[in-house]
């Protein structure tokens, strides 16, 4: 009894420290939902054809960022897909106006830049 409580203890305080940012996961569609889930990046297009990423932006602003994949997009960013079913984005994501986030997406999750 004593022991299990302490093993439960200890464990909070493991996932206290070496806690994670949340993983981002991936949704492919058509269509933007009318309501964002803050864990998924939406990625929007036809089969092997992508034309955009969108996620809610990851600082809690509420904001929807879009993010274009199209190859004549100006800015556009580079889409990997990764076995595991994350995604990274390249470059970073940077906010100019708003909040001014500024982070990259790595294998789902979000690096913050500072
Ligand atoms: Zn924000």
């Amino acid at each position: 009894m004593t022991y299990n409580l302490m093993r439960r203890a200890f464990r909070w305080l493991t996932n206290l420290f070496t806690r994670q940012p949340p993983v981002y996961r991936t949704a492919f569609m058509e269509e933007l939902p009318e309501r964002l889930d803050k864990h998924l990046i939406y990625i929007l297009g036809e089969g092997e054809y992508t034309w955009s990423a969108e996620m809610l932006c990851p600082c809690g602003c509420g904001e929807v960022l879009h993010m274009s994949l199209h190859p004549d997009g100006r800015p556009r960013w580079e889409l990997t897909r990764h076995p595991d079913g994350t995604v990274s984005l390249s470059p970073s994501v940077w906010r100019k106006v708003g909040c001014r986030s500024h982070f990259f997406l790595e294998r789902g999750r979000v690096r913050w830049c500072k």
